[in-house]
């Protein structure tokens, strides 16, 4: 069965979290994009060379989570050559044997446009940060949310696959969801789609 789950937005959307539940709920493979290009940034050097060169060990490295690596990855993924070299590997993921979901910035619109579902998921900026500012526990929110609009215009205002929504994408809106709500209209979508 070739069953693709595409969810895009922006940084601390809680796409990341709805695409894990998604794939614990419907025994889908996961692939969180994001850490391809956080991987990419932090592997140093040349940025399309180490692109091409990407291994299943790259993405172990324990910082790969930090705001630093996020940061990092958002700057060597303006690169069409670096987004190129990921591409085939994304695709062959997005129509494995057994369905999977994918979460990032551009599978809806740019890796698997085909997909049986598209969610677009978003929150305002200042919710956004304050999610970010609380999970790390320190430092100052003034920061952190101009980190967040810094991220947001980098990922929205590149030439090449711009985060936006796919014109067949729901949206959905988490700025005043809780996350079970929101997972519970995620998986009402899947299931609709899966028994459709
Ligand atoms: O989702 P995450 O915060 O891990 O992504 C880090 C950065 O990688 C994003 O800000 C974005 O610039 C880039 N990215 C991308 N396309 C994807 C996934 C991530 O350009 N599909």
């Amino acid at each position: 069965m070739q069953f693709t789950v595409a969810i895009d937005g922006p940084a601390a959307s809680g796409k990341g979290t709805i695409s894990r539940a998604l794939a614990q709920e419907f025994g889908l493979a996961h692939l969180d994009t994001g850490l391809l290009y956080r991987a990419v940034a932090m592997k140093g050097g040349d940025p399309v060379a180490a692109a091409q060169a990407l291994s299943p060990e790259d993405l172990k490295r324990a910082d790969l989570r930090s705001l630093h690596a996020g940061e990092a990855a958002s700057r060597v993924a303006v690169l069409p050559e670096v987004r190129a070299a990921l591409t085939a590997f994304q695709r062959t993921f997005a129509r494995r044997d057994g369905g999977a979901v994918l979460d990032g910035r551009d599978i809806g619109t740019v890796i698997c446009p085909e997909a049986e579902v598209k969610l677009f998921v978003t929150a305002s900026p200042e919710t956004r940060a304050r999610r970010r500012w609380q999970e790390a526990g320190e430092g100052n929110f003034a920061e952190v949310l101009a980190q967040v609009h810094a991220r947001d215009a980098r990922d929205t205002g590149r030439a090449d696959a711009p985060l936006c929504a796919a014109t067949d994408a729901v949206v959905l809106d988490t700025t005043d969801l809780s996350i079970e709500a929101a997972v519970a209209q995620a998986c009402a979508l899947v299931s609709a789609r899966l028994k459709g």
